[in-house]
């Protein structure tokens, strides 16, 4: 048996540490939030190399006096508790004091400080604990806090952190909630050299969206609050043409504070039921403030994760701060354009010309409203986007000895969602339509989404999106089983911004999203170019695709499916079909049923979700309707 033995301090410490300075954005959470509690109204952070070689926090606040500088680095050195009764009650961030001792046990901290009342400055240096270095020094008001090789002497915890850009990912993320609960807050983020975002520090919440998550969030939102038993509930929803197939853009804060929990997720699914695809999440920055005692204190107030006292009631309340909030945001005095026409209608754009990236994105709101406050904000130069884009088909062999192919190309053409082809660059091709070899006769289109035919003795529907889905599915799938590629080059490129997560994961994605056919390249910044798509649409279109893509690809890591590559073409297929509700002439509608027709010889009667693509009625079916026959 082992022999029992007190750990020597520093290995104690260094568990410890383990607990506060788990990767570098924990580091980064702890000094952000002491910049809160010493009242900043400005903090930058700046990381390099993931944050495993460079994490520095400055901040305008209180700064520390020079007597105390040493004592904040000792373990339960806090200025914020004394008595465990406050544990509980307590509204500053940190309280263990313990962060900074952590963190320099495994790490390398230099930080200088100031006080308004003091003349000089203190600077003091401390590697793995021990100061090394201490003196006078001139600076500002505030503290910068400089924390370098982390874990150089924990190799075990080095070896567990992922890569620079998601341990950068995690920063981005922890930094982007922390500025969404504090708008008050200017906040900015530098990773590699790089200004990921900068918030204002103007009190409001749309303009912080609008710096983290770009303008096609921040003109979707619908505000939240309501107050029921003592509960307020505050902040934005978002419309459900923001949702996405996971949680991550869900932000909830308890007292201000970030927390995990689904009941309120639960909720605003359920607020937007009726209107909103099933496995998407709505978009959401909700406050709950209540009073200290509904919350279950048996959770450590560290974690993230809470507990509710009553979880129906907070659910009760929730359900109709969010109904109400869907509900008004219904009646056209209080949308919420209008409101975020008025609070994001100040200079900013006229500061900043980037917002140029930004005017490319679909519109998803009343296109007059935001049109009308853009003209106002937009340098006119930027106007005239929504021009077609013009197309050329990358694919040799889609080429004239080959008239299926043709055929296809005129059939998308004609009934592509976007009418974005000049119409000069289609060939007419020559393809036969023989009725006979089908024995099919059109009868007409009904309600502009099903096609009626007759087929010998029967009555045929064919319902035009899903046979025109499977088609696409069926190209795509041929072309990416033979490694073909499936590109379509743009000839104006499409310029997207994401928000840095986002792009983070496009662009560790991006040899997956070639081979679905979308040629992808870092634009800089937030932005991402694409220079050819698998298939023809607008630029909302093509973003909410990558978007969807990513999500999906990001869960496939997680955990992979067998099918992955057939959903992946699936959901490209879906995203571009002709919708339900589209007139189409006859020599369309001729095409759509030939090819249907070959489809059905080939076993294919589905579409890739598995609806059918064509119903039969037959002749004595009509006749026993008609009491011709019994
Ligand atoms: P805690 O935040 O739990 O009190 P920390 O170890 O994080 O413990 O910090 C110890 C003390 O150092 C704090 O209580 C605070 O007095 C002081 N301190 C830390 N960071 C700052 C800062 N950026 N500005 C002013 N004081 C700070
Ligand atoms: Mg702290």
């Amino acid at each position: 048996m082992n022999i029992i033995k007190v750990l020597s301090q520093s290995v104690a410490d260094k568990i410890a540490a383990g607990e506060v300075a788990e990767r570098p954005s924990s580091v980064v959470k702890e000094l952000v939030e002491n910049s809160i509690d010493a009242g900043a109204t400005k903090i930058r952070v700046e990381i390099k190399k993931g944050g495993v070689g460079y994490i520095c926090v400055t901040d305008n606040g209180c700064g520390i006096p020079e007597e105390q500088v040493d004592t904040a680095f000792l373990r339960h050195a806090t200025s914020k508790l004394s008595d465990i009764d406050d544990l509980y009650r307590i509204s500053t961030m940190g309280f263990r004091g313990e962060a900074l001792a952590s963190i320099c046990a495994v790490a390398e901290i230099e930080i200088i400080t100031k006080t308004a009342e003091a003349e000089e400055g203190t600077y003091l240096k401390l590697v793995h604990g021990e100061p090394v270095e201490k003196e006078l020094m001139a600076c500002g008001n505030g503290t910068t806090m400089t924390v370098k090789n982390l874990f150089a002497n924990i190799p075990a915890r080095m070896k567990f952190l992922k890569k620079d850009s998601t341990e950068a990912g995690y920063v981005a993320d922890l930094l982007s909630r922390i500025a969404l609960s504090r708008p008050d807050i200017a906040i900015s983020y530098i990773c590699d050299d790089k200004e990921i975002f900068a918030t204002g520090g103007d009190g409001k919440l749309n303009n912080v969206i609008l710096q983290i998550y770009g303008l096609d969030h921040a003109r979707a939102l619908i505000p939240v609050d309501y107050t029921e038993d003592g509960i307020h509930i505050s902040g934005v929803l978002g419309k459900p043409e923001l949702a996405r197939g996971n949680r991550t853009r869900q932000t909830l804060f308890v007292n201000g504070r970030y927390v995990k929990n689904h009941v309120i997720g639960k909720v605003t699914e359920e607020a937007f039921r009726n209107t909103m695809m099933t496995g998407k999440f709505p978009f959401f920055v909700l406050n709950i403030e209540l009073p200290f005692e509904l919350v279950d204190v048996n959770v450590h107030p560290a974690k993230t994760e809470i507990k509710f006292a009553n979880e129906k009631q907070i659910y009760d309340v929730a359900y109709h701060a969010v109904k109400n909030a869907v509900y008004n945001s219904e009646t056209p005095e209080k949308t919420s354009e209008n409101a975020v026409k008025e609070s994001v209608k100040n200079d900013y754009y006229k500061e900043k010309p980037a917002v140029k990236a930004y005017d490319r994105q679909e519109t998803h709101v009343n296109v007059n409203t935001v049109k009308e406050y853009l003209n106002s904000t937009i340098p006119e130069k930027y106007e005239d986007t929504k021009k077609p884009e013009k197309v050329v088909f990358f694919r040799e062999e889609d080429s004239v000895n080959n008239p299926f192919k043709k055929s296809e190309e005129l059939l998308d053409a004609l009934l592509g969602d976007e009418p974005k082809r000049e119409p000069e660059q289609v060939a007419m091709p020559d393809v036969e339509i023989n009725e006979k070899t089908y024995d099919v006769k059109i009868i007409g289109q009904l309600f502009d989404t099903y096609i009626l035919c007759q087929e010998g003795d029967e009555l045929v529907l064919v319902d035009q999106h899903a046979a025109h889905e499977r088609l696409r599915f069926e190209k795509l799938k041929e072309a990416y089983l033979k490694k073909e590629r499936l590109s379509q080059m743009l000839l104006t490129p499409i310029v997207l911004t994401l928000s840095y997560n986002e792009k983070q994961t496009v662009m560790d994605n991006i040899a997956e999203y070639l081979k679905f056919g979308f040629e992808i390249e870092d634009m800089g910044g937030n932005s991402i170019i694409v220079h050819g798509t698998p298939v023809m649409g607008d630029d909302g279109t093509i973003r909410d695709l990558i978007l969807e893509l990513s999500d999906a690809m990001e869960n496939n890591i997680k955990h992979p499916v067998a099918d992955f590559e057939e959903r992946a073409l699936d959901m490209i297929s879906c995203k571009y079909a002709i919708k339900a509700n589209k007139k189409l002439d006859i020599t369309e509608m001729q095409d759509l049923i030939k090819r249907v027709s070959e489809m059905e010889n080939n076993g294919v009667r589905t579409c890739p979700h598995g609806r059918p693509i064509r119903v039969k009625i037959t002749k004595t079916e009509i006749e026993k309707m008609f009491k011709r026959i019994v």
